[in-house]
């Protein structure tokens, strides 16, 4: 379980929020409107009405303690980097702060946001994806460059083993779970075969994933 501040219910604050509270951790959710904290706070752990970029409001609810803390602000920039800055600087070790645009998002990860979203772009790509008609189920970016998908295995890769694919070699990705019915082989060996339906998940480098998966086909 951890402990987890969401600052910002916004549309996307806040179904973070619940979200996470429903999954069993403890959620802190402030925002500076009152009638939107009123709505949380029989839905999540606490819910404040404070202004975070205000250091002292900040300290009494005890951010030290946090794990994790989210940064959901879109409009006022000046209170999103603030805020970010901030509770960095009060010592939360995993800052997540979402940013409306590029130039948003570098100046959130210079002040020490340790992870930037950007969630319409994020959920653009992924619709996209989908839409496409990919084997993808799951996609996840673990950072600009590198990603998780979880990608139903297609006929063509029925009856192979990893050694046969030899991913690494020819991609630069790695095949990390293999799914099979109700068995999940989690790092799988070299000579795991491979049956259609299986579900694969692997990472590696955005670029490399995409081009693996678009040969598949
Ligand atoms: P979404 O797209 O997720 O609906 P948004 O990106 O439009 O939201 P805003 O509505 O601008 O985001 O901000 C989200 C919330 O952040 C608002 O409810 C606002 O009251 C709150 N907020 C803004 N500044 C602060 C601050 N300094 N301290 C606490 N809450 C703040």
């Amino acid at each position: 379980m951890k402990q987890i501040l969401v600052v910002g219910l916004g549309r996307f604050g806040s179904s973070v929020a619940l979200t996470l509270y429903k999954m069993g951790h403890e959620v802190l959710v402030m925002d500076k409107n009152s009638e939107l904290v009123q709505e949380m706070a029989d839905s999540v752990t606490y819910a404040v009405q404070a202004d975070a970029t205000d250091e002292a409001a900040l300290r009494s609810v005890g951010i030290r303690n946090f794990d994790v803390a989210v940064i959901a602000i879109g409009n006022d920039l000046e209170a999103s980097i603030l805020a970010t800055a901030l509770i960095k600087e009060l010592g939360v070790k995993k800052v997540v702060a979402k940013a409306q645009n590029d130039l948003h998002g570098k100046i959130l990860e210079k002040v020490g946001a340790d992870r930037v979203i950007y969630p319409e772009r994020e959920m653009g790509v992924r619709l996209a994806k989908y839409l496409a008609g990919t084997n993808i189920l799951e996609y996840i970016e673990l950072s600009p460059e590198f990603s998780l998908l979880e990608v139903q295995a297609p006929k063509k890769l029925a009856g192979k083993s990893l050694r046969q694919l030899n991913l690494r070699a020819r991609y630069g990705i790695t095949v990390v779970a293999i799914r099979h019915g109700d068995k999940i082989i989690v790092s799988p060996n070299a000579d795991d075969l491979i049956a259609e339906g299986d579900l694969l998940v692997v990472v590696g480098e955005t670029a490399s994933l995409d081009r693996w998966e678009e040969g598949l086909r």
